[in-house]
């Protein structure tokens, strides 16, 4: 390893940052994050923090688990890599899959078809939502339904489906035939609809609208979070997802819930669909399924999507895939890391510490005007929305909102910044002492605003 000085020299001239300007970078260099251990990282200068973003949503183990570590390294030496594709297959990707269909079975998801990541699941999702139609003799169902605000990765279906604006215009023009209904949130929508079950009847108005509008045989999918995650933590009201099931039932859409930060414990429940009472279709995962220690994502399909492929014989070919789809390594972390997320039972963590943040945080909004709106309250995914007026409601600047990362960073809480929103997603391993410190360095953070 080159020494801090070189790091900190080249940190940000050859390697170009997602999601970030590479002309800002040299000014304002990103943080070199040179360890970790349990929920806390290590900085280059010796400085620790809890690390209230899990990594980005997805350390849901914390950085120490030695089974899930040893389960990688072993499999490095037996086996580090064969192709999945049609024609061979390896021991740890047939018991992955084993492992994810049993863990959702309850979601009524039967086959697994892994990928590299969250925008791999959801693209594959898009993907094979039309040929499922197609198998069925629907071709004419190409479009892509999905809400504002939503985030489903950066290729160019998932940026398509994508509900903000800043991940979308640099990129036009997109996919054709997506539709965008508006967010189930209630602090800003264009109802000015502040009760979330009263919304939630609202959207599913626009939905049948929209439906109606484009033509229900025209329409493959709906894409939905069950909890918006890098669009500022926006919880739904409990009907809500229920009353997009039905409605994707009654005019044969598939209904595709994108859980690559509400799977595997995150939202208190195994998945954030089984949270709030629905089977969907075709799932998308990723992050929790290998708690961020190796690049891994899966695409679930249900029963009634699986057997149209598996009914159409050698017409049903899928003709998708990653090099990387069952990567041996990346499968030997699903397997361990999902082994660990039963053993530790995160969900229930998840709900309790959840808890304790959301509450906590109520209880900052109670002494900030700074807080215009505390999203949360379902497991271990809290957003905080910050105004520079609270009764007009103002976007926090984005200068303020630095100063208050840095300071709360400086007290021991690693946050994360989504515009003016604050977001966590800490480890669900977290203890009662670490949310503790997350909310102190908070205080300390909007003392500074
Ligand atoms: N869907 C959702 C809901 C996500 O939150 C994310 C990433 N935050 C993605 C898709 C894309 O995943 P990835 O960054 O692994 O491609």
């Amino acid at each position: 390893m080159k020494d801090e000085n070189f790091l900190k020299e080249n940190n940000a001239r050859q390697l170009w940052h997602p999601m970030g300007a590479p002309g800002d970078a040299q000014a304002n260099p990103p943080k070199i994050i040179k360890g970790a251990e349990g929920s806390s990282i290590t900085d280059i200068d010796g400085h620790s923090a809890v690390d209230a973003v899990g990594g980005l949503w997805c350390v849901n183990l914390g950085y120490s688990n030695d089974r899930v570590k040893q389960a990688i390294a072993d499999q490095l030496f037996d086996l580090p890599y064969y192709s999945a594709f049609a024609g061979t297959s390896n021991p740890p990707a047939i018991e992955a899959a084993y492992a994810v269909q049993e863990f959702f079975a309850p979601d009524g998801m039967e086959r697994v078809f892994f990928t590299s990541g969250g925008s791999d699941s959801v693209e594959t999702c898009l993907r094979l939502a039309r040929q499922y139609h197609r198998l069925r003799g629907e071709a004419t169902r190409t479009k892509f339904l999905s809400l504002k605000k939503g985030y489903h990765g950066t290729h160019f279906g998932g940026a398509s489906v994508n509900g903000n604006n800043r991940f979308r215009i640099n990129y036009e023009p997109l996919l054709p035939g997506c539709f965008h209904l508006p967010s189930p949130y209630p602090y800003r929508n264009p109802f000015n609809e502040t009760d979330p079950a009263k919304l939630a009847q609202l959207i599913a108005q626009a939905m049948e609208d929209e439906i109606q509008f484009q033509g229900a045989n025209t329409i493959a999918a709906f894409i939905m979070e069950p909890i918006q995650g890098a669009g500022g933590v926006i919880v739904p009201d409990a009907t809500f997802m229920p009353l997009m099931r039905e409605i994707c039932d009654r005019h044969g859409i598939l209904l595709i819930s994108d859980e690559v930060i509400t799977g595997f414990g995150r939202t208190g429940d195994w998945s954030g669909a089984r949270h709030w009472g629905v089977q969907p279709d075709m799932m998308s995962t990723a992050k929790g399924i290998t708690s961020g220690y190796f690049p891994v994502g899966a695409a679930l399909m249900s029963g009634k999507v699986a057997e149209v492929f598996e009914g159409a014989g050698a017409d049903g070919g899928i003709y998708h895939g990653y090099t990387y789809s069952a990567h041996p390594v990346g499968a030997a972390a699903v397997i361990a890391c999902l082994e660990e997320t039963l053993r530790l039972d995160t969900k229930t963590n998840a709900a309790v510490r959840g808890k304790q943040l959301y509450d906590g945080v109520c209880k900052l909004a109670e002494r900030y005007d700074i807080i215009g709106d505390v999203r949360g309250g379902h497991g271990l995914m809290t957003g905080i929305e910050i105004v520079s007026d609270r009764a007009a409601k103002t976007p926090m600047d984005g200068e303020t909102m630095k100063r208050i990362h840095q300071t709360a960073y400086e007290a021991g809480a690693m946050v994360r910044l989504g515009m003016h929103n604050i977001l966590m997603s800490p480890p669900l391993t977290i203890t009662e002492g670490e949310i503790d410190t997350i909310l102190t360095a908070l205080d300390k953070g909007f003392a500074s605003a």
